[in-house]
């Protein structure tokens, strides 16, 4: 069998413990015998990040701004711990922290849904997509605690001098207070790579934030995505047939539980971090969840949205097999070949990302699954396979659809 071609190189970022472990048998197993993968290889596992003083990071970021499309691995952030395991320099920062900040962007988190893995919300039929602000509010913020009566204000200070105040609270007693901070240009980009994401994967696009009590604030939040829309997407949009809905954030957690699904729920930074949990929670797991970020000039980066799986990977250094759950990262590989394809037209690498897909679920709809699915299933007689067993499995269903 012909091999598929590649014609653009799509930067794969390595990473660390059980993930990397994975990476290397879904390559082996279930890519390199379909595809002539052209990949520009970063290695972000901690020791290389280590010897490059995290310069691998930054350089891999920036072939994903030259390229388009990157997949990465689950990486380790370094911990004190991790500093004394791995003897390094330096307490490295988080790589989707310096990705993010790099390619400047929104991640998208979906469920991965399949039969027999069946949603807590029974009304939910297709998956809910979040898109999650990832800077500032909360995660920015500055505290004080006030020990005893006393003034607090809101004090700007512009280029020349002057400034502007506004009370925040008159105490009597002792407190606490909370400064925080967002930007427009931030705001714009979150509003723009939403849009371009709904029109993309042809769903609608929800956005809530709590404009009423914040009238300043959360208002213009909705502000700047109402104008944006208008804008720049509003012609699009009706053209697809898409709805951009705002609405309250607790009508939006309303109207959520009652929905199919099938749409995506744009949040602002702390009600994306609690939504995507429970979100993710409801439909099964984060081992059952893509997680993809757009940024607002088109860059994708693909990943799982789990961690490195450390506790498995001690044990399989002992010795002893695991049952991890590979189809978080197969569908970062699948995502991010599809991206490829549809951008330099190869429709043969976009079928085959929908294949490897289909077969992964078909392996699962089957019975095969891995023991975190085995435990939550509603399907009867199911198999529980180890980590290279599954794959296997995937491999033998994929290379009847692709024959
Ligand atoms: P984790 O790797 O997400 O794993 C936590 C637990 O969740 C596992 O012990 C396992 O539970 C379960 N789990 C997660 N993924 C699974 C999978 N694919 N299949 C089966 N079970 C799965 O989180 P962690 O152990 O707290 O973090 C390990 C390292 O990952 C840390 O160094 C952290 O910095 C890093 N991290 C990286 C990313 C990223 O790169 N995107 C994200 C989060 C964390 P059981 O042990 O009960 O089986
Ligand atoms: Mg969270």
């Amino acid at each position: 069998m012909q091999k598929i071609q590649m014609t653009t190189p799509l930067v794969e970022m390595d990473g660390d413990e059980k993930t990397r472990i994975l990476w290397k048998w879904i390559k082996e197993d279930l890519l390199e015998p379909f595809v002539d993968l052209k990949t520009e290889y970063y290695d972000l596992g901690l020791t290389c990040r280590d010897q490059t003083d995290d310069q691998v990071t930054i350089d891999s970021a920036m072939a994903t701004k030259k390229y388009g499309v990157a997949v990465k691995c689950a990486t380790i952030t370094p911990n004190a711990a991790r500093v004394k395991e791995y003897g390094l320099k330096e307490m490295w920062k988080s790589p989707n922290g310096t990705i993010r900040a790099i390619l400047d962007g929104t991640v998208f988190r979906a469920p991965i849904v399949v039969k027999g893995i069946e949603p807590n919300v029974k009304t939910w039929k297709k998956p809910i997509t979040i898109a999650r602000h990832a800077y500032g509010d909360v995660y920015k913020a500055t505290e004080m605690k006030i020990p005893a009566a006393g003034k607090c204000e809101l004090v700007y200070t512009n280029e020349a001098g002057e400034e502007t105040r506004a009370l925040i609270h008159h105490f009597t007693g002792a407190g606490i207070v909370q400064g925080q901070h967002n930007v427009e240009a931030s705001i714009e980009s979150f509003a723009r790579s939403c849009f371009n994401y709904a029109l993309d994967t042809k769903q609608d696009l929800w956005f809530a934030t709590k404009d009423t009590i914040s009238k300043k604030y959360d208002h213009t939040f909705k502000d700047i995505f109402q104008e944006i829309y208008d804008a720049e997407y509003k012609d699009r949009f009706e053209e697809a047939g898409l709805e951009y809905f705002y609405t309250l954030i607790d009508d939006a957690v309303a109207r959520v539980i009652k929905s199919q699904g099938g749409y995506i729920w744009a949040c602002k930074n702390y009600d994306g971090d609690v939504m995507s949990d429970m979100i993710a929670t409801a439909f099964g797991s984060l081992a059952m969840m893509t997680s993809v970020l757009v940024s607002p000039d088109g860059t994708y980066e693909y990943e799982a949205a789990h961690g490195t799986v450390q506790r498995h990977y001690y044990k399989h250094l002992k010795g002893e097999e695991t049952s991890t759950n590979s189809v978080a990262t197969i569908f970062a590989w699948s995502g991010a070949l599809r991206k490829r394809g549809e951008l330099d037209h190869l429709p043969e690498l976009v079928d085959f990302s929908e294949k490897l897909e289909k077969a992964t679920i078909d392996t699962i709809e089957s019975g095969c699954m891995t023991k975190d699915l085995a435990l939550i299933t509603t399907l009867q007689n199911v198999t529980v396979c180890t980590s290279q067993e599954f794959i296997r499995e995937i491999a033998k269903r994929l290379a009847k659809r692709m024959a």
